[in-house]
């Protein structure tokens, strides 16, 4: 007998619905991670109650409609959202994208079958697993596997190449024979996905500690949606590690990386980091931590290392060297200054030379030409101002 526990929400919302004679299970991600051991993050719900009889046994609770028509709702219990869906069959999919329509249905089976992979396909009512696809043995053999015939399904749905790639290269698994020759033959189908839900995707496999394994294996599907990739780059991913920012900069090296991250409708955040990581330039250390933001700093060292500039004794100790300076709390912007704008005024400095001057006097210490102390850099903005 298995035993995943539950959170209070989610057994409150099982015994509600049991106790109006419906089915409810937990489904999907949750139960895939619990079987391995890993903590879930969410709790997805299935159920054979359709939309009306789920709003009606929640009559009394906060239910958010976020998806009623499809037959999902959130239901918040204990400051936790639990998503509830009732148990579907997906209709023809007319655009290799979305189900033109969905049926719901009262068997918990069909709902598993509409499902991407054999380890995403599994359900627990609170007592056992309902596992008909072999989801639990090939969580065992470390398989990627479809739910059924794989040209099928991923013929329904082109993203579903893109999530086999992402859980094998998170969970370190590999790809079975036949769903790894049909993501090949089906690569084509990426392209009508949109760019949110790819890079959705993209950006958990990047995370992945199996990442560059998986994306040197299907490199063609890659070239799909990222066909600037460098291919350096690609092989240097071997020695990256699991951040995407190392990733995307090796892979988007002697490219547009801004053009392309924002074809991918990548975040700002991730944008800004990218470039800049591909713009930073080796410097002393302190006047690298004074240009950059110590998490560039870092992933330079990584970046330099994964292209082969340094060797891995050399990227420690930098790394090392890195950290001993930021221990010192050093002076590395103009606000660290033990002078600031108003001390300048009231020596009759104005405008912009009290901006110049400030840098001037930035400038002086990273160099070690002067002490951060407030007397010595007086004494040299009032030289200066001579
Ligand atoms: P995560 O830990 O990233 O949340 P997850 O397995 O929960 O992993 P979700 O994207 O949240 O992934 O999807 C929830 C479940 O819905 C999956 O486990 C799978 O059963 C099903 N699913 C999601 N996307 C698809 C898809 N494109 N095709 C078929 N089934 C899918
Ligand atoms: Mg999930």
């Amino acid at each position: 007998m298995v035993f995943l526990p539950l959170p209070h929400a989610v057994e409150t919302v099982m015994r509600i619905l049991r106790q109006n004679g419906f089915a409810a299970v937990v489904v999907g991600g949750c139960v895939r991670d619990a079987c391995m051991g890993i903590p879930p993050h969410d709790f997805d719900m299935a159920t054979d109650a359709t939309p009306d009889e789920i709003l009606r046994c929640f009559a009394d609770h906060r239910v958010l409609q976020t998806g009623i028509a499809h037959g999902t709702a959130t239901i918040l219990l204990d400051q936790m959202p639990v998503e509830l869906t009732t148990f579907r069959i997906d209709g023809d999919y007319a655009d290799h994208r979305h189900p033109t329509q969905v049926t719901f249905t009262d068997k918990l089976e069909q709902d598993l079958a509409r499902r991407d992979l054999t380890i995403n396909a599994m359900a627990y009512d609170g007592a056992r697993v309902i596992d008909p696809f072999g989801g639990q043995t090939d969580l065992a053999r470390q398989s990627i596997r479809c739910v059924g015939d794989a040209d099928r399904r991923f013929d329904e749905d082109g993203l579903r190449i893109l999530r086999a790639m992402r859980f094998a290269a998170v969970l370190s698994f590999s790809v079975e024979s036949r769903t790894a020759e049909a993501m090949h033959r089906h690569r084509e189908l990426l392209r009508r996905i949109s760019a949110e839900r790819i890079w959705a995707e993209f950006g958990k496999l990047l995370r992945g500690e199996n990442a560059s394994v998986v994306l040197a294996e299907f490199s063609d599907v890659l070239g799909i949606f990222l066909p600037q990739y460098d291919e350096n780059g690609l092989r240097q991913l071997a020695r990256a590690p699991a951040d995407p920012t190392v990733r995307l900069a090796l892979l988007l090296q002697n490219t547009d990386a801004a053009a392309a991250l924002r074809m991918l409708r990548a975040d700002n955040r991730t944008i800004r980091a990218v470039t800049l990581l591909l713009s930073a330039e080796r410097k002393p250390l302190r006047r690298m931590l004074s240009a950059y933001p110590p998490e560039t700093v870092d992933a330079y060292w990584d970046f330099t290392f994964a292209h082969g500039e340094i060797d891995e004794a050399e990227r420690d100790a930098l790394r090392a060297q890195t950290n001993a300076v930021l221990r010192e709390k050093p002076c590395l912007r103009v606000h660290d200054l033990a002078v600031n704008g108003t001390d300048l005024q009231a020596e009759g400095f104005r405008g912009a030379q009290i901006g110049q001057t400030l840098t001037a006097l930035l400038n002086a210490v990273l160099n070690d030409e002067l002490p951060n102390e407030k007397d010595a850099l007086l004494l040299r903005a009032r030289s200066a101002k001579e």
